[in-house]
């Protein structure tokens, strides 16, 4: 027996990881190979890369198929839990192709869900605080059924996910597995990609790079930001909970900022003489979002530890070192 979070669970399970190379995806790969796992990781490398798993690729218990999950996938060996993280999470790569993204949501997710139900696996499905759109109420807890607009440009992700959030109760209902569903708030930290588009990794590496930061709209719109550890932690909580909750269960860390405090404090964390550029604001891009983690703390009981400060600092450390730039000396 080893310890996982906490709670007693068999080491040694057998675990596939779908965007297993992506940012999220390889820090719980980590994460399950530090606890005793092996883990499979299954990735096209649409927005991941073979970087992020540098640090695993000779590990005895790690392993790696090349594929994209819209391709049903064959196993042959034993599954105990099928983590699906699979699906580009920043606007302009979901964007980019958005039917594929459609698709890898709904069909994608079918066919883990069908490769987890042959193995008897534990099934969980990452999906995002999108499904809450450009929310009418704050913060959103899970009761809340979202407001999303199902013919713009993010609807390929949020309608995606939406429908495999559906997809996911549907299967419980039915009984076909046990299936556990994340709503996951936006997440931060290394191995985020320097041009991924999302605003912590812009407005890094623009102030790294003394580059203009920046700002959609007046910047006025506000997000709540978590550390990919305390995520990756959540993850795995949820997915080892003995009763399966039955409900989507909000990940996230409840301190909300402006877009325009989050330039102030990446200019302050990393003294740039960058200038605060605004651009218009994408299309129905959500004015405010904060989660209410009410469900994850008595059900989980977790919550986040990694202040904003905290989680910024270790990520501008790592995008200085990736870009070769000097970063002033952090707070003692
Ligand atoms: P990411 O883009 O870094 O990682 C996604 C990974 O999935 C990549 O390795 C990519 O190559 C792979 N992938 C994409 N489409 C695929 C397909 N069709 N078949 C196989 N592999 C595919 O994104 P991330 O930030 O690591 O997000 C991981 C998951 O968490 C996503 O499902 C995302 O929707 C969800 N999520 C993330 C956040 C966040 O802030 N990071 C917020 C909400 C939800
Ligand atoms: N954003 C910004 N400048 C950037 C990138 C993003 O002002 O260079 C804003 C964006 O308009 C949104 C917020 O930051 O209001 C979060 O954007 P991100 O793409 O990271 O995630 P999401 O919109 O999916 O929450």
């Amino acid at each position: 027996m080893s310890i996982t979070n906490g709670r007693d669970t068999m080491a040694g399970l057998s675990i596939l990881v779908a965007g297993g190379a992506g940012f999220v995806g390889s820090h719980l790969c980590d994460a399950l190979l530090a606890q005793g796992h092996r883990v499979i990781c299954l990735d096209s490398f649409l927005t991941g890369s073979m970087r992020n798993l540098e640090p695993l690729r000779n590990h005895p218990r790690f392993s790696l198929i090349e594929q994209d999950i819209c391709v049903p996938t064959v196993i042959d060996q034993p599954l105990d839990r099928v983590y699906n993280l699979a699906c580009p999470a920043s606007p302009p790569r979901y964007q980019a192709d958005p039917v594929h993204t459609m698709m890898t949501c709904i069909s994608g997710t079918g066919n883990l869900m069908h490769l987890a139900a042959e193995h008897g696996a534990r099934f969980l499905q990452a999906s995002t605080s999108e499904v809450y759109g450009d929310p009418e109420r704050h913060p959103q807890h899970e009761d809340y059924w979202g407001n999303v607009n199902c013919t713009g440009p993010r609807a390929c992700y949020d309608e995606g996910k939406r429908a495999a959030e559906a997809l996911c109760f549907d299967w419980l209902r039915a009984g076909k597995g046990d299936v556990r569903v994340a709503r996951i708030f936006n997440t931060y930290g290394p191995r985020m990609q320097p041009d991924d588009g999302r605003i912590v990794s812009n407005f890094l590496v623009q102030a790294l790079r003394g580059d203009p930061i920046t700002v959609y709209g007046r910047g006025e719109q506000t997000r709540s930001f978590c550390f990919v550890s305390d995520l990756v932690a959540g993850l795995i909580a949820l997915m080892e909970v003995e009763d399966n909750p039955g409900l989507p269960v909000n990940l996230g860390n409840p301190g909300e900022f402006t877009v325009m405090e989050l330039a102030e404090l990446v200019r302050a964390m990393t003294g740039t003489c960058s200038a605060l550029v605004h651009r218009p604001l994408p299309a129905d891009d959500p004015q405010r979002r904060r989660p209410d983690i009410s469900r994850a703390r008595a059900i989980l009981g977790w919550e986040p530890k990694i202040p904003l400060g905290d989680g910024l600092q270790r990520t501008a450390e790592w995008f200085a070192l990736e870009l070769g730039v000097d970063l002033p000396a952090g707070p003692e």
